[in-house]
């Protein structure tokens, strides 16, 4: 067994987009590190986006690909959110996350403890802290986010994305799915490339919704704005868990971080702008010698997540009306209560007047107790996409 010969102050396992900034700051605030990742120079695969008031100011506008200054919801109308988003860049985020003077090392991990990282080929690396940065464990039966996004070219996206705007969340009836299939929605924006991404979406299904089932509820959508495509276009998919839930406390152990400790938000699918926003409340407890789990999730942050657990519960048992008119009153709600469910890491109060009104203001009533839990919470378990009906719609 080969030992590395050397202790580091901190050990990060996986440089995805959180573990590259974690590295990248602990090496900053003047920290010795060792970082490993099986491709560690690779680019991320996903386009990940998030709210640009969500991002840290330590880190450049570089990484911005594209700025959407009030992007677009639709439910049974248009809202326009007057809070600016954006399309991050993937080279650009990894150029503003330099490893220069960190250890890069290439491998896997097999065994990680608290102060000791294994790697397949039986290196060793020790470190006073180590921070678990692996991702996300597989989906299996979990409750998931699933989608299917087509690259397509600026000019041919035009009929419905105008340059400089975005469609967060597009509930319209155009995906063919009819009301007796589970629910998705469309989200579309120009990456900064030259190209618009189409991503039919569905969110909080156990096991996810398959990817031809999302592909052709995205191509409806395109043909009913009259877009037709090559088929050679570009493609991405999302399946992973949204309930990945924080951590308990105690230093004793390897600190999860990122989408793997947590940070993946449950109603959104979103954890990058949160994860980056909490790399130096989790680095400022290592140099204090403090508990990084008991800093980053305190009461109110564990009362957040337990609340936007039942948001995502919700969500996996909605029909695709239900989704719209609960959309509807959301997006009608404070912009603080908005930014409480979407984004905020620890706004409880917040949140939970939001989630109370938007249950308050949908209508009609009964679908209340379908949201909150007390009516057809399986709604749509074990749903068969391969022999579902087809509906008229979706002929
Ligand atoms: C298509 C798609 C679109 C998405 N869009 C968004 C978005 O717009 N906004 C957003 O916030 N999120 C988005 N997400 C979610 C996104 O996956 C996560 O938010 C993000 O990748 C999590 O980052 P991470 O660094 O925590 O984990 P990951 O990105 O999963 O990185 C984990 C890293 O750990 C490494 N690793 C794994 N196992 C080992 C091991 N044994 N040893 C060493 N290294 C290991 C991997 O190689 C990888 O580099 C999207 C996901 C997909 C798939």
């Amino acid at each position: 067994m080969k030992s590395a010969g050397r202790e580091f102050d901190l050990c990060v396992v996986g440089l995805g987009p959180t573990g590259r900034a974690l590295a990248h700051r602990a090496v900053a605030a003047g920290l010795t590190v060792a970082a490993v990742d099986p491709r560690p120079d690779r680019l991320w695969h996903p386009t990940y986006s998030c709210w640009v008031d969500e991002l840290p100011q330590w880190l450049p506008s570089s990484a911005i690909a594209i700025r959407i200054e009030s992007p677009t919801v639709w439910t049974k109308a248009e809202h326009r959110i007057a809070r600016p988003y954006c399309v991050l860049s993937k080279p650009g985020l990894h150029a503003a996350l330099p490893l220069d003077d960190a250890t890069v090392v290439t491998g896997r991990a097999a065994r990680v403890d608290a102060h000791e990282v294994e790697l397949t080929d039986g290196t060793i690396l020790t470190a006073a802290t180590v921070f678990d940065t692996r991702g996300l464990p597989a989906l299996g039966q979990r409750r998931a986010a699933s989608a299917h996004g087509i690259f397509v070219d600026e000019r041919t996206a035009a009929p419905m994305i105008a340059d400089g705007e975005g469609l967060l969340l597009d509930w319209r009836p155009e995906n063919g799915a009819g009301p007796d299939a589970p629910p998705s929605f469309l989200y579309a924006v120009p990456v900064g490339d030259g190209t618009v991404i189409f991503e039919e979406t569905s969110l909080g299904l156990r096991a996810g919704m398959p990817q031809h089932e999302l592909r052709r509820r995205t191509l409806n959508r395109l043909a009913a704005h009259g877009i037709r495509l090559t088929g050679g276009e570009p493609t991405e998919a999302a399946h992973y868990p949204l309930d990945q839930p924080p951590p308990k406390s105690g230093i004793a152990r390897p600190i999860p971080f990122g989408s793997r400790g947590g940070m993946m938000h449950p109603c959104t699918g979103y954890s990058v702008a949160d994860s980056l926003a909490l790399v130096d409340t989790a680095l400022a407890a290592v140099r204090d010698g403090r508990d990084p789990i008991a800093e980053l999730w305190p009461v109110r942050a564990r009362l957040t997540y337990w609340m936007r657990m039942r948001g995502l519960w919700g969500l996996g048992r909605l029909t695709t009306d239900q989704s719209i008119a609960m959309f509807d009153a959301f997006f009608t709600e404070s912009p603080r209560g908005q930014r409480a469910l979407l984004s905020a890491h620890d706004d409880y109060t917040a949140l939970g007047a939001v989630l109370f009104n938007t249950v308050a203001h949908t209508w009609p009533f009964r679908w209340r107790f379908d949201l909150v839990g007390w009516t057809n919470r399986n709604r749509w378990l074990g749903y068969d996409f391969d022999h579902a009906p087809v509906s008229a719609a979706r002929r």
